[in-house]
């Protein structure tokens, strides 16, 4: 290890966005390479995202844009006062919220919800003020960040039989340790549950000096929120993407809802220009157009519908509810044996799916998509 690095990054190991996929392999290369046209003889089941490209005339006003309105040679607008109140507005729009009770002083805004996960663990627990709490399974990006950062993680497990956090455990973990972050998605990933009313109200009850993260990361697709109670929760920052449902995970951009004294900390220690010019303008036709690139969910949530039909009529699977674009599984009675030559049936197959936390998780796509889904694992499970 080079002498002049930090002792505890020998522990971690970097993120790889397809595990499984193997860096350089081939399919790798597929992901990272639209031009390439065997890119589409892989279905790409893995990571969550709406299946569906932008609108050719959408791509066409980008493109028209970066030709003509974006100097390259300058920097972006660094303040992002269009785009922050455009997603307020979104944001009140879509809760039924009356129009005046966010403005931009609540959000901010990020290179992915990624970075607002760090800017917010930079902002309250860095140089040991603190840890972070997180229910497992889980988002794994807290823990991921968390390390990077020397935050110390305590996490506590979830029921068996519907992955309710054990709220006995967290309660206490916050009495018994100095945790000054709670993160909870809702839903959750990777297993789909939308927070109960018993975790809502444990999360009311928390403690003003105890900051609750609620990752709406699929909010578009479970239409919960928690963002009519955020005037009462000074405490409380909802964290969103347009990486999932709003089909713009290529450009990287997340926004944070909170308590504008919050919204000016994250401010503090975020990355000048951290969100690109053609980000800005992509983040922004996304929301003009809203109705459009929204207008796919309800198909895809009636996909999701047959795609969990089917697979309930296969043996020897579990599978959960879910409130999400993605359906988390488990084989009944297996060592990880199974788990693992399903896995790689299916990748050299060319499915793509998440192996995690005991079971798969698997994004609802095209309708072809899960037609070959709900065939490759008919054939397996069924041999
Ligand atoms: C996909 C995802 C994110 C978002 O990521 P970006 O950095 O915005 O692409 C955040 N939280 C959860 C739970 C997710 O699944």
């Amino acid at each position: 290890m080079l002498p002049f690095l930090r002792s505890d990054l020998a522990q971690l190991v970097a993120y790889t966005p397809h595990p499984g996929q193997g860096d350089g392999s081939p399919a790798a290369h597929h992901a990272s390479e639209p031009s390439n046209p065997s890119e589409h003889s892989i279905d790409r089941l893995d990571t969550n995202e709406n299946p569906y490209d932008l609108p050719e005339e959408l791509k066409q006003k980008l493109a028209w844009m970066a030709q003509h309105r974006i100097e390259s040679n300058r920097y972006p607008d660094g303040g992002y006062g269009a785009l922050k109140q455009a997603i307020a507005q979104y944001v009140m729009e879509s809760a039924a919220l009356p129009p005046t009770t966010l403005t931009m002083n609540h959000i901010s805004v990020g290179n992915g919800s990624d970075e607002l996960i760090r800017s917010l663990l930079i902002a309250t627990c860095l140089g040991g003020e603190g840890s972070i709490l997180v229910a497992e399974p889980t988002f794994s990006m807290y823990g991921i960040l968390a390390n990077t950062l020397a935050i110390p993680v305590i996490s506590v497990g979830r029921s068996e039989s519907n992955f309710e956090i054990d709220l006995t455990a967290a309660q206490e973990a916050i009495a018994h340790s100095s945790i000054r972050v709670v993160f909870v998605v809702h839903p959750n990933s990777p297993t789909a549950n939308a927070l109960t009313a018993a975790e809502l109200d444990w999360l009311r009850c928390l403690p003003s000096h105890i900051l609750v993260v609620v990752d709406e990361a699929y909010y578009e697709f479970s239409q919960q929120t928690v963002v009519k109670e955020l005037h009462h929760h000074p405490n409380w920052v909802i964290l969103r993407t347009f990486s999932k449902a709003f089909r713009l995970a290529a450009h990287r951009v997340g926004y944070a809802i909170a308590h504008p004294e919050l919204v000016t900390a994250l401010e503090k220690v975020r990355l000048p220009y951290n969100l690109p010019a053609s980000t800005q303008a992509a983040a922004l036709l996304a929301l003009e157009h809203r109705s459009v690139l929204l207008g796919v969910i309800d198909s895809l949530l009636q996909e999701r519908a047959t795609l969990l039909q089917a697979l309930r009529t296969l043996p020897g699977l579990h599978i959960w509810d879910t409130q999400a674009n993605f359906i988390f599984m488990r084989l009944v009675g297996d060592d990880g044996t199974r788990l693992n030559t399903i896995f790689e049936t299916l990748r050299q197959q060319g499915t793509l799916i998440r192996k995690t936390c005991g079971g798969f998780r698997i994004t609802v796509g095209t309708p072809d998509e899960n037609q070959r889904t709900i065939a490759r694992l008919t054939a397996i499970l069924r041999e």
